[in-house]
């Protein structure tokens, strides 16, 4: 936008067409220097605000002072020169070819409000502020997380103070308060643009959830909250490359309708069930999607011109619940995701926690037996062996003899069937054993229980809670956690993913 400073009498500004034109009578005009003749002179005088969309032809005429905001955009193209020749006495170079593509050639409604502001739209708002010295002479703003403000001085003086620092000011200077520096004062007699940008303009992340039968991607932004989402089929059978690409171009196919443009996604994270190898960017090996060895970020990377990172899904969904959901006003938070396998996930001091070496954090596959039941890790009497859902269906089955779903073996334990209630009972003991070793070793403030089991969680809550302050080392007298069931569901993969590598995950 454009908002003249100072003009001279006569002054006036070259903004869109007086009428509608061909493309071809604006080509040929071009060539006989007789474009000024269509395009819509507006006279202009001190305080006026044009917006000038992208796609509008633009000119400054003679004895004009203008302040111009605009997107950061690198984008001009040259149609007409006046003749005037550069330093080196040759003629500018224009971009005729290309601005006959992009330039409206209809003339421009200018009656679109922008009321109460100077101008808004999807990349920034300005505001104008006024400090008379009689009515006003001294406003409070405040600049919150969501955008910086740009003050910039249109005419007179003053001062600003923000937190400690006080800066004076006169006509011409530009004043950045970055985003969240909180409350700020100015004084003075002076007139002002403020420019600030939207929540639409604010950074925007992609976050990618993979499981085994389909993999579910969604925008987050700065909040942490998830704006859209998609998900898409996967064919195990195909080639890791072609699945990945599909996903990436869904990714670009999502920013696309929300009218984000890719330089505004500042980066994408990929949550894979496996081992992964984080700092390479590499899956090691995926029991669950069948690849092994695949080098995700780097094939991502061919589509998506974003920084790209990748961890543990299990690990995703745990930060996901940390930074948004049950966990988010916790620091030290552990999560148990229980579905057909038992995958865990642990943030330390607001951090995930990975370990050293690759394969960390598998809580899933603590020994609670030993000896005990066969585990699909190949080894005996682990966790998962005991409380994932497929075990749970197992036992009760070998229990009644018949295939239950996980709320319908609950269910019946609750109305006495002694055989059901042995099985929970003893689920519920074995989830207990494991929940205490966590403690144990961790003592997070809050242990959340997500996946295929959530539903179940409203029983399993109070025994647990019992359980931890049964038998947790120091019981009452250590700090003993709480037992929360997850929020987020299926969104917890795809927010954490897009969380990863933020600086604070
Ligand atoms: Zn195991």
């Amino acid at each position: 936008m454009w908002y003249v400073m100072d003009a001279g009498k006569d002054a006036h500004l070259y903004y869109g067409f007086r009428k509608e034109i061909s493309k071809e009578e604006f080509e040929q005009r071009i060539k006989e220097d007789t474009l000024l003749e269509v395009l819509n002179a507006v006279p202009v005088q001190k305080g006026d605000v044009l917006f000038i969309e992208s796609g509008t032809i633009h000119a400054i005429g003679k004895e004009i002072l203008i302040a111009e905001i605009q997107q950061n955009s690198n984008v001009t193209y040259r149609v007409y020169d006046y003749g005037r020749v550069g330093k080196d006495g040759k003629k500018r170079d224009l971009h005729i070819e290309k601005a006959l593509a992009v330039t409206n050639r209809v003339p421009i409604v200018r009656d679109k409000s922008s009321y109460p502001h100077v101008a808004d739209c999807d990349y920034f708002t300005v505001d104008k502020l006024n400090l008379d010295g009689r009515i006003m002479n001294r406003i409070e703003g405040f600049v919150s997380e969501e955008s910086f403000a740009s003050i910039l001085i249109l005419d007179g003086e003053g001062e600003i103070s923000s937190g400690e620092e006080t800066l004076s000011f006169q006509k011409g200077d530009s004043l950045f308060l970055s985003a969240g520096s909180g409350s700020y004062q100015v004084e003075g007699i002076c007139d002002a643009l403020v420019t600030t940008i939207r929540e639409k303009a604010a950074p925007v992340r992609i976050g990618i959830d993979m499981g085994s039968t389909e993999a579910r991607i969604g925008l987050v932004d700065i909040h942490q909250k998830l704006l859209v989402q998609e998900s898409l089929s996967i064919d195990a059978s195909a080639a890791p490359d072609k699945i990945i690409r599909d996903i990436a171009q869904t990714a670009l196919a999502l920013l696309e309708k929300q009218g984000i443009a890719v330089d505004q996604c500042v980066g994408a994270g990929i949550g894979v069930p496996g081992t992964i190898d984080r700092k390479a960017g590499v899956v090691r090996s995926s029991n669950n999607i069948r690849w092994a060895q695949v080098n995700v970020v780097g094939e991502i990377g061919k589509y998506l011109p974003i920084p790209v990172h990748i961890a543990n899904n299990a690990d995703c969904a745990a930060l996901g619940e940390a930074v948004a959901g049950a966990g988010k006003e916790c620091q030290d938070v552990v999560m148990l995701t229980i579905g057909a396998g038992v995958g865990g996930g642990v943030i330390l001091d607001g951090q995930t926690y990975h370990g050293k070496g690759v394969g960390g954090s598998e809580l899933g596959h603590m020994v609670i037996v030993e000896d005990g039941k066969e585990c699909s890790c190949g080894r005996k009497g682990c966790l998962e062996a005991y409380v994932s859902v497929k075990a749970l269906i197992k036992e009760a089955e070998t229990a009644t003899g018949r295939k239950l779903e996980p709320e319908e073996i609950f269910r019946a334990a609750g109305e006495r069937d002694e055989a059901l209630k042995k099985v929970t009972e003893d689920y519920i003991r074995k989830l207990g054993t494991g929940i205490v070793n966590i403690v144990n070793i961790f003592r997070p403030q809050l242990v959340i229980l997500g996946g295929g089991i959530s539903g179940q969680c409203g029983m399993l809550l109070g025994p647990l809670r019992e359980r931890i302050e049964k038998d947790c080392f120091g019981g009452r007298q250590g700090e003993l956690p709480e037992v929360e069931t997850a929020e987020l569901g299926k969104e917890a993969g795809i927010i954490g993913a897009s969380q990863l590598g933020t600086g604070f995950f």
